[in-house]
């Protein structure tokens, strides 16, 4: 086992792992940008060394500064999180090359699944439902059009290197297809140094769930369940659960076992997500592997009760999956709403700001995951998100009531911060929500 973790990381998700690397005994290093220097969290972990100044990519983006980092304070491996450098196989490559071990996928896996055209490849290789489109990447206008009529418009270009919600343009004709074609290249090519793009069929209001997927490295490979993500603004996640309620149980079966098959055809190992929607007649699609831990894994670890990121570490140090797939059993409801310090009136503008009065709420099947006190200064550098508040209870309606309680009872003050907390109570009061008739464009069609 490691003696030494350095979690590559900031925020809440680096208090996660430094919780998870106490639990078992393990060291800790954290890095931190000059914009973090002082944020309580830095005290928890055995060591603190600072990566740059505050922007993203003189710091947490730095790979050598990272290296370097881990390297001086005797790290064995280091814990990427997620955003940053969690999904860039170079930092993985990196990283094992100088002797320290990646905690997350092998390169290899990292690579292919990276790239959505090969991922839909392995996908379809796995037998995993595809949405309809086009076999690998567009090489001219005239194969568009035909691809396009084949499947029927809408269609949707994609670039096959994109992420995060970029690089997804919408044709609904011929037309507009022509155009969109070009101007999706371009910008591709600008926003990923890839101007490969793809087709897909645009699924009419579709839901987004998720499979959450855990292998060692071994040959075992497990699912642990599904989340529901339809609750999205701007493909940014605001609320997610686990189990995705009025799922069909032969569905979610399925969907289940296709993302363990195309986690085991594509050589994965580590803790990672598939990514599915749903269209209105329950039938999934594959969509994306995202490899990597993510913000919404504490849903699935209060329905399983298996601490995942424990479990990436376990993985990453070569031991063996501790239970099989009948052992993972799903029971009771838990649902995470993300708290951002946005400001909705300013069309959900980051407010930065330091936090002056903080109610945190509690009682039972209350979890909070935050890095944030009275006095933190909200950075302008980084992510809006301060904390993720979340709920485990018997039933659906019994956490939704909960997570109501515990918003009310939330109070983050302080001059000039505004938060998500508004929002995501009218979201969970809204009767769309309630009977989970929702799908991935209702909070923006609403609000
Ligand atoms: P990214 O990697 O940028 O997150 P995804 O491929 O995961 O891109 O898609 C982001 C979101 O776009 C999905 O969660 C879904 O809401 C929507 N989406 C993606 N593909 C389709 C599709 N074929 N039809 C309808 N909506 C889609």
């Amino acid at each position: 086992m490691f003696q030494r973790i350095l979690v590559a990381n900031r925020g809440e998700i680096a208090l996660r792992v430094i919780r998870a690397c106490q639990e078992l005994g393990i060291g800790t290093v954290a890095v931190f940008s000059e914009a973090d220097r002082g944020a309580h969290y830095l005290d928890l972990a055995d060591e603190a060394i600072c990566i740059g100044p505050a922007s993203s990519s003189e710091s947490y983006l730095k790979i050598e500064h990272i290296i370097a980092a881990a390297e001086l304070s005797e790290a064995q491996a280091i814990h990427p999180g997620y955003g940053f450098l969690a999904e860039n196989y170079d930092f993985a490559e990196q990283c094992r090359d100088s002797g320290i071990e990646f905690i997350g996928p092998p390169q290899e896996a990292m690579r292919k699944l990276g790239d959505k055209v090969e991922a839909r490849k392995i996908a379809m290789e796995a037998k995993v439902p595809v949405v309809p489109g086009s076999d690998g990447l567009i090489t001219s206008e005239e194969e568009a059009v035909r691809v396009a009529n084949e499947i029927g418009y809408p269609v949707l270009i994609k670039a096959t290197a994109g992420g995060g919600g970029k690089g997804i343009r919408p044709a609904t004709d011929e037309k507009s297809l022509r155009t969109e074609l070009k101007a999706a290249s371009a910008e591709a090519e600008k926003a990923f140094k890839n101007a490969g793009v793809y087709i897909e069929k645009f699924v009419q209001k579709p839901r987004h769930v998720e499979v959450q997927v855990l292998a060692d490295q071994h040959g075992n490979a497990v699912h642990l369940w599904e989340r529901d993500c339809t609750m999205q603004r701007k493909h940014q996640k605001l609320i997610e659960e686990s189990p995705a309620p009025k799922l069909p149980e032969n569905v979610r079966l399925e969907m289940c076992e296709a993302a363990t098959r195309l986690v085991r055809t594509s050589g994965y190992f580590n803790a990672g997500t598939v990514e599915f929607i749903v269209d209105q007649d329950n039938n999934f699609y594959f969509i994306e592997v995202n490899a990597r831990i993510q913000v919404e894994h504490p849903v699935t670890e209060m329905v399983t009760g298996i601490d995942l990121i424990r479990q990436q570490i376990l993985v990453a140090a070569g031991e063996k999956l501790s239970f099989t797939q009948d052992e993972i059993t799903s029971t009771g409801c838990s649902i995470e709403v993300r708290i951002n310090a946005e400001d909705p009136d300013q069309g959900f503008r980051g407010c930065p700001g330091t936090i002056t009065d903080l109610i945190i709420p509690g009682g039972l099947g209350v979890r909070f995951d935050s890095h944030v006190y009275t006095g933190y200064r909200i950075s302008p550098h980084y992510d809006s998100m301060i904390g993720k508040l979340i709920v485990y209870k018997p039933t659906r309606e019994e956490a939704i009531a909960c997570m109501l309680r515990a918003l009310n009872e939330f109070r983050i003050d302080g001059p000039g911060i505004k938060t998500t907390i508004p929002l995501a109570k009218k979201i969970l009061m809204h009767s769309v929500f309630r009977n989970a008739e929702g799908d991935t464009k209702f909070v923006e069609r609403t609000w």
